[in-house]
């Protein structure tokens, strides 16, 4: 017996061609954010990052929420991938845009998990977007053999700034990757709350040879 697909997000019944999410849910029901309209955002960004976006605007509470908590626990490998196809067409076009991809090649890297967690979890959400990422753009994803977490962090929930960058210094490690100059890595989340961990990430990043660094997520507190 086949069941009919429902969204994700408001468990409407889907049509044929809808794999996770309904048409409003995917395109209307999510806040843009500003980085995503116009391409930039208010921030000062340190140099070596090219740009930061994010697609949309965290909802605090609402459906957006629930649909990233469902994303990190609940093993949706196929959401992850949808979510990452609305930020492939997303970046493409800032790409074009911006111009940078007559001067950089970019190279997907998703922000790994702790193996301990990644077992727990039976995958990294941030891997299964960077899938879909590709899926739009060609771009390759940097091997999950070459970078790891070497600590289980703590939550970086309910902590400060300073304290979640302490909490996850030193925590990634790099192995057999020098970055050529041409290439840049786009590093790839569901949610930006205080950047901490991609700026630690990006440090790690550069000192494996890159020098422009790209950020995007899909929401963003
Ligand atoms: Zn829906």
């Amino acid at each position: 017996m086949l069941f009919p697909k429902i969204c994700a997000c408001c468990s409407c019944q889907l049509a044929d061609e809808e794999s996770t999410l309904c048409e409003f849910c995917k395109y209307d029901r999510f806040e843009l954010t500003d980085s995503c309209i116009s391409g930039t955002t208010e921030e000062i960004l340190p140099e070596h990052i090219e740009f930061r976006m994010s697609l949309w605007q965290f909802d605090k509470g609402g459906y957006l929420q629930d649909l990233m908590h469902r994303l990190k626990y609940e093993h949706l490998y196929g959401l992850g991938v949808d979510f990452g196809f609305e930020l492939g067409k997303v970046l493409r076009r800032k790409a074009g845009q911006n111009g940078w991809l007559f001067c950089y090649q970019p190279l997907l890297v998703p922000v790994p998990l702790h193996r301990k967690k990644e077992r727990q979890r039976g995958y990294n959400q941030a891997f299964a977007i960077c899938e879909g990422v590709s899926g739009v753009t060609g771009w390759a994803i940097l091997s999950e053999r070459k970078l790891y977490r070497k600590r289980n962090t703590r939550t970086q929930t309910g902590l400060a700034f300073e304290e979640r960058r302490k909490n996850i210094s030193g925590v990634f490690e790099i192995i057999g990757v020098d970055f050529l100059p041409y290439e840049m890595p786009i590093i790839i989340d569901d949610v930006y709350t205080t950047g901490a961990t991609v700026m630690e990430l990006a440090q790690t990043l550069r000192e494996s040879g890159a020098e422009r660094i790209g950020i995007a997520t899909l929401a963003e507190a």
